[in-house]
């Protein structure tokens, strides 16, 4: 349905209509800290099942939850980080329901007072533009257990190593209007948490997820009935999901039928989505204030002293590279979607050609570390050889194209670049002398053809620079090349 028409992402063409998505996005994000929300277990992915629970995870008669102000501190950093407006007083709840592996019989969560309020963060639309996307609030919660149903024929097991992990969740306001822009929003808001180091951002070990509240509108109506989509832990599934629901919705929509409020999971290998539970049997989670914990209070002196703090957000980041360094806002964007890439490139490009090291960064460094399925910490290229190597293309040591035989060895071997064209014997060849004896052989060699240039055939300029190069083995200099030619072919 997409492509017809030259309609724009986010926009679907139905039979009778033009029809606009509306998202807003939940995102779980579990916060980076030792141990849980309210106890002193470990909050490690990855152990033994049951290793990491202690008698208040498992809710033992009598166990009290304790705060853990690490968390709340995460949580403030990650306020601030969106432009948001830090609670001094927030409450916890309770959220009451039934679940296997919710052994409280209720999650601790933040309702009506959360802890952080709204904000905003930047996004680049389609067209690259800028976009605010406004944030409603940021509460604190706990995760909950896992079922596991696929270790025993006719029983279930279940894993509490996750219950009583502290999550934040993110809940953005309806402003997102294309699969396109939800997936950006969400890499945004995890590059902002890597950054301030409250969440790692691993959305395959479902430290980040997100549900996605669709619906869809004519142009400029008011918003339709939503649907939200259960916990998607990528950005492609996100964008297959959204995309699948809004065109469900266009269709019924289309048909004169109604949508009904429902939530939904997307089913990953067949790109659908369908429905778990509709308004009707919605939870009625009786929210009330956890009678074992106080309201929290924040004093203004500790909200200020973690602002301070912040570290450079990639916003200014980006900013102060593109002024700093010269280079486009699209290298800026790609530098600092991690915040060890741009450290990398800020070593890389010390008193270099900040344009020169970007290209080379991102064409050639990352193209090298995607082809050989590394992850950028194993990267076996330090930024003191990629500087080394741009400095030996500036100072004209050895040309653009041996660089990149260069740069395999230094990806291969993780040698310095001064070592590889030394061993090899690949330094640029720009004495004159050495160069006029290679034009002489490809004179002496090419008699007939000079000839055919002298009488005017000028086309063939381009052969002598080629056979030149090649005698040299593609170390001599192209521009003495040239120009040693044009006097000796006169
Ligand atoms: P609830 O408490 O039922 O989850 P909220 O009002 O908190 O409802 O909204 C949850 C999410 O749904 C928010 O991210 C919000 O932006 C989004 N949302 C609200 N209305 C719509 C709509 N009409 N279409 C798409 N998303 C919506
Ligand atoms: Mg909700």
């Amino acid at each position: 349905m997409r492509d017809k028409n030259n309609i724009k992402p986010g926009q679907i063409q139905g039979q009778k209509n033009l029809w606009e998505m509306v998202i807003g996005l939940e995102i779980h994000a579990q916060i980076s800290s030792n141990s849980k929300l309210f106890s002193g277990a470990s909050a490690q992915f990855g152990k033994q099942a049951n290793e990491n629970v202690s008698l208040v995870d498992a809710a033992m008669p009598g166990m009290l939850p304790v705060i853990n102000e690490y968390c709340i501190k995460q949580a403030i950093k990650s306020g601030h980080a969106l432009n948001a407006k830090i609670n001094k007083f927030s409450v916890f709840d309770r959220k009451n329901y039934f679940y296997a592996d919710l052994p409280q019989g209720y999650q601790i969560s933040q309702y009506k007072s959360p802890i952080v309020g709204q904000g905003s963060i930047k996004i680049n639309d389609f067209e690259n533009n800028e976009k605010i996307v406004g944030i409603e609030r940021l509460h604190l919660e706990q995760d909950a257990g896992k079922s596991l149903h696929d270790q025993h024929p006719s029983k279930s097991f279940i894993d509490l190593n996750r219950t009583g992990v502290a999550l934040m969740e993110i809940v953005s306001k309806p402003d997102l209007r294309s699969p396109e822009e939800a997936a950006s929003y969400v890499k945004k808001i995890r590059s902002i948490l890597r950054y301030v180091r409250s969440c790692d951002g691993n959305m395959e070990e479902g430290s980040l997820r997100a549900d996605c509240n669709v619906s869809v509108r004519r142009l400029g109506e008011e918003f339709g009935t939503r649907c939200e989509i259960k916990n998607l832990n990528s950005t492609k599934f996100i964008t297959q999901a959204i995309q699948y629901e809004a065109e469900r919705q266009v269709e019924i929509l289309e048909e004169g039928g109604k949508i009904n409020q429902e939530t939904r999971l997307f089913d990953t290998s067949t790109g659908q989505t369908r429905s778990m539970r509709n308004k009707e049997d919605a939870h009625d989670y009786r929210y009330f204030p956890d009678p074992d914990l106080l309201p929290l209070e924040l004093e203004e002196t500790l909200i200020n002293k973690i602002k301070d703090e912040l570290p450079e957000l990639p916003d200014k980041l980006s900013e102060r590279l593109i002024n700093e360094y010269k280079i486009t806002p699209y290298d800026a964007a790609v530098i600092v979607e991690e915040r060890e890439f741009a450290d990398y490139y800020e070593i890389a490009a010390q008193d270099r050609d900040g344009k020169l090291v970007a290209n080379w960064m991102i064409t050639e460094l990352f193209g090298a570390i995607k082809k050989e399925n590394l992850s950028f910490n194993d990267n076996p290229v330090p930024p003191q050889n990629l500087n080394e190597l741009v400095f030996l293309i500036e100072n004209n040591t050895i040309s653009g194209k041996i660089a990149k035989e260069v740069f395999l060895q230094m990806m291969k071997t993780s040698k310095k670049p001064k070592d590889i064209v030394k061993e090899k014997g690949l330094e640029q060849v720009t004495d004159d002398s050495v160069i006029e004896g290679y034009i002489d052989s490809v004179i002496n060699d090419n008699r007939d053809k000079v000839e055919e240039y002298l009488n005017g055939k000028d086309k063939l300029f381009g052969f002598f620079v080629g056979q030149v190069m090649k005698v040299s083995q593609g170390k001599a200099n192209p521009n003495l090349v040239n120009q040693l030619l044009k006097s000796k072919l006169k």
